[in-house]
Parts: structure tokens; sequence; C-alpha cells
């Protein structure tokens, strides 16, 4: 989609750490990391919110969860755990409008869910 970040990543004409690629999915750093391991991972195509997700999607979403947990790998996090963030719309604090999985870990985190 015109104007999105996150495509423009996944399309590789916006710059990105990548850490992973493939037909369905893409992975990069976060620019602002808020742990040792930040990671954005997100559908190549272009799906605004969960509020947008439908059935056809879910082959799709699944192989999100199976990335992250291979990034998880990657980067270490196994064991000591990690942590997995989808903010949705304004309350969450959601500033990009592509979905994507927040892969957050390298660090004890709080246990606030709010
Ligand atoms: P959210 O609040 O869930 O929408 O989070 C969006 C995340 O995208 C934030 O953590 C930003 O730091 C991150 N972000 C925004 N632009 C970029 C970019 N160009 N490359 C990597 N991460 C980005």
């Amino acid at each position: 989609m015109k104007d999105c970040i996150f495509c423009k990543i996944v399309s590789g004409s916006a710059p990105a750490q990548v850490l992973f690629r493939d037909a369905q999915v893409t992975a990069f750093r976060d620019i602002h990391p808020v742990a040792p391991t930040h990671v954005l991972i997100v559908p190549n195509q272009h799906i605004s919110s969960v509020n947008e997700v439908t059935p056809s999607d879910e082959p799709l979403l699944g192989h999100l969860f199976t990335v992250a947990r291979q990034v998880a790998e990657q980067e270490n996090l196994t064991a000591e755990g990690y942590r997995l963030i989808v903010n949705t719309g304004r309350n969450a604090g959601q500033v990009v409008f592509h979905l994507h999985l927040h892969l957050i870990g390298g660090q004890r985190m709080r246990h606030s869910m709010g």
C-alpha cells in the first residue's frame, strides 16, 4: 500500500535490518528498540490491524507465529523467554497501521499488561 512504511520495507524500497524474508512474511529490527532484542514480524500483504483480519488470513497468521519462533531461536531467546505483542488501534498505542508482531526479549520484563 502506498505510503505504508512497512509495505516499503517489505518491498525493499525503505531501509531496514531484515532478519528474515519469504513470500509471506518479513521480520526486521525495530528502529526504537525497547529491549536488547526488538523485532517486528509483518505479513508481506497489507493488513491494517487485527480489526481487518478474516478467516482467509488464518494460514498467513499461523505462519507469522512460526517465523516468530524461528527468529526467537536465532536471537537465542528460547530458553529465557520473550514477549509477543500485537497493538490494535488507538487505545493500544498502534502507530503503524500494518499488522505486526513485536518480538521483545533479552531482559527480564515487568508482568504489566496495561
Ligand atoms: P505499534 O505501536 O505497535 O504500531 O509499533 C510500531 C513500531 O514500529 C514502533 O515500535 C516503531 O519504533 C516501529 N517503527 C516505525 N517505523 C519503523 C521503521 N522504519 N523501521 C523499523 N521500525 C519502525
